[in-house]
């Protein structure tokens, strides 16, 4: 069985000291390590920002792409290749700022792959400026006066388009967060883990005591993650509490599986010899 270290590349993060992703990272290794996965048949598609500097920490097929764009490239080798095991990794600048409508149209369609959002509510690469999910008030470089807006809610977005497998995580919290991505793998459909991570460096208003204090496991309460409307609620709540765990899950047929090319073999299994287009080049005469 593959060890957290078969999945680590020999070059050294370059992090801040406490940053979250050093939580993070060796959660997900754990994670590959618990289901017993190949690190040849792990591919992982990476964002610009700091947690996406991980392309270079992992030993796996990975692709450090641009920015917001995380997804479309997971979602293209997921369709080619079924057997792989594909995660796309982002901030939440990243996820839900210039890669937004990739977020909504995956959630849409369903593609059997895993989200890892990075959720430190700012774009910390570029030293601390506000992104779509700094609360209101929040004071940054680009809003020294507190940010006017209100903050995304990515896992309400998530589910209301389509998405089957919604979850939220914490990077004080390793243990529990393995487990969420372990079950985001073994899902069949888009699974967002949305990863709340402390940043030392540039957000002191959202600590590791100040996610303690508001957290709490959905475990912990009746939560019925089938629920629709539950989920919902449970999301959207005024009551600055925030929820840990699955908050929603649903079984559908994904996108790749309502594809008839690849009902019986996975394309890049397929030959190409015998392929003729002919017929459709006439359509377009
Ligand atoms: Fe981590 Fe923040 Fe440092 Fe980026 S700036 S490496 S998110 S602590």
């Amino acid at each position: 069985m593959p060890t957290q270290k078969d999945y680590t590349s020999n070059y050294k993060p370059t992090w801040c000291p406490g940053c979250g992703n050093f939580s993070i990272s060796p959660a997900t290794k754990k994670a590959f390590s618990d289901l017993n996965l190949d690190t040849h048949k792990i591919m992982m598609s990476f964002g610009i920002g700091c947690s996406s500097n991980g392309a270079n920490f992992y030993n796996l097929y990975s692709v450090h792409g641009i920015h917001g764009r995380a997804l479309p490239v997971a979602v293209g080798v997921k369709l080619a290749n079924q057997e792989m095991t594909v995660l796309a990794d982002s901030g939440d600048g990243d996820a839900y700022g210039e890669g937004l409508s990739h977020f909504i149209s995956t959630a849409r369609s369903d593609v059997n792959i895993t989200y890892l959002v990075h959720d430190n509510h700012l774009y910390s690469l570029t030293k601390g400026q506000m992104s779509p999910t700094s609360l209101r008030g929040m004071k940054t470089k680009s809003t020294p006066f507190g940010s006017l807006n209100e903050p995304f809610n990515p896992l309400a977005t998530a589910i209301i388009n389509g998405a089957t497998f919604v979850a939220q995580g914490f990077s004080g919290d390793i243990a529990h967060l393995t487990e969420l991505i372990k079950l985001g793998i073994q899902h069949k459909g888009f699974a967002l883990i949305n990863i709340l991570q402390i940043c030392p460096t540039f957000n002191k208003f959202n600590t590791f005591d100040w996610y303690k204090e508001r957290t709490f496991h959905v475990e912990d309460v009746q939560h019925d993650k089938n629920d629709k409307d539950k989920a919902i609620d449970l999301v959207t709540k005024d009551d600055e509490k925030l929820p840990l765990g699955v908050i929603y899950q649903a079984d559908k047929p994904t996108f790749g599986e309502q594809l008839p090319q690849i009902e019986d073999e996975t394309l890049v299994k397929q030959s190409i010899e015998n392929i003729d287009i002919s017929e459709s080049l006439e359509n377009y005469k």
